[in-house]
């Protein structure tokens, strides 16, 4: 069975170490965000596939959620010593050889989805059931228009990252936009693995800074909706509220509703012009079954908190062995 996830990083990682617990047997190829991804001190950092490799390697932070266990933080503090900016953004000490390495390899004209299985390689070894794909090799970045009352135009454009990490997600958004996306092209094999796959999830990931941009890059969107396999998605917003993250601060920018419902009307129907077959919601969010239904989507409601792997991995089974105008049984 080969099953094909398109995921952000931390609810991303969660979501697809219940995907291994739900289909062990399974090839899970993960097609990851790489919009987040910014140079910082000279490195190319990849945060959301590094997030994915670290967490499938068990190697995450389990109190911070993010970067390596046993990390170190020496380098920032003499980074910080130098006066060297940006000092709001924190890199672990092991952490820093990952993007040493992921730096020195592009430089050196490897394209990202080399170093990336590079990388996963150290991490999960060579014969990992899991692959992990960049959305694209060409560089695309997420920037944030805010309000700022301090500058001229009462408005500003700031990179996600500055957004998120040095300004908390508090500034009111005016718009986000995806830099380089228009000529961004699929990385190698991601069409190819969409077209053959068994099964296609979309994580329950930030709509706006994760999903959004894997679905925008030229061709996946399109390749998605052709998909001989079924598309199933679920949801990050669970009673009007994400469970982490900022996507309640980006998806008005966007025009769609902190809905559960709403979200999954924004991706649309394969019917229509979506990506979607099924589209999952918490059960607290049952209410909404049926203005899915009526935008042309099957849906089910089912306990959607990502406590362990197999927790998330009933979920995904529940949804996969969903039968159609079954809802009542689900939730
Ligand atoms: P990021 O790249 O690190 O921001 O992570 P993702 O974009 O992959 O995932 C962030 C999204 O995951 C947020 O919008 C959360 O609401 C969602 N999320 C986090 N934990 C859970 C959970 O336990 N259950 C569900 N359904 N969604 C979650
Ligand atoms: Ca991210």
């Amino acid at each position: 069975m080969q099953i094909v996830v398109l995921a952000g990083g931390v609810g991303g990682s969660r979501f697809v170490r219940g995907v291994r617990s739900a289909y062990p047997g399974a090839e899970v190829t993960v097609i990851g965000n790489t919009a987040d991804d910014i140079t910082l001190h000279g490195l190319r950092i990849c945060p959301d596939l590094d997030t994915m490799t670290y967490a499938l390697a068990g190697a995450i932070d389990p109190e911070r959620g993010w970067g390596l266990a046993d990390e170190g933080w020496k380098v920032m503090a003499e980074l910080q010593a130098h006066q060297a900016e940006p000092t709001w953004f924190n890199l672990g000490d092991r952490d820093i050889a990952t993007h040493l390495i992921r730096t020195q390899m592009l430089a050196a004209g490897y394209p990202l989805s080399e170093v990336t299985r590079a990388l996963a390689q150290r991490w999960l070894g060579a014969d990992s059931p899991v692959t992990l794909l960049p959305m694209s090799e060409d560089r695309v970045e997420t920037h944030v228009r805010i309000r700022d009352e301090h500058s001229p135009s009462g408005q500003r454009v700031v990179h996600f990252q500055e957004f998120w990490v040095r300004l908390h997600a508090e500034p009111p958004v005016l718009g986000v936009v995806q830099v380089g996306i228009d000529e961004a092209r699929p990385a190698a094999g991601v069409l190819e693995t969409i077209a053959a796959a068994d099964l296609v999830l979309v994580a329950p990931s930030n709509p706006v800074v994760s999903i959004g941009p894997i679905l925008a890059v030229p061709g996946i969107r399109d390749a998605v909706r052709a998909a001989p396999a079924p598309v199933i998605g679920f949801s990050g917003i669970l009673s009007g509220a994400p469970v982490l993250g900022m996507a309640d601060k980006l998806l008005p920018a966007i025009g769609v509703e902190v809905d559960a419902a709403a979200v999954g009307l924004h991706y649309g129907s394969r019917h229509a012009d979506g990506v979607l077959d099924r589209w999952v919601v918490d059960s607290d969010d049952a209410a909404s079954l049926a203005r899915l239904h009526r935008g042309g989507l099957d849906a089910l409601a089912h306990p959607l908190l990502m406590t362990t792997p197999e927790l998330t991995a009933a979920f995904i089974r529940a949804a996969v062995d969903h039968t159609p105008g079954d809802d009542a049984l689900a939730s």
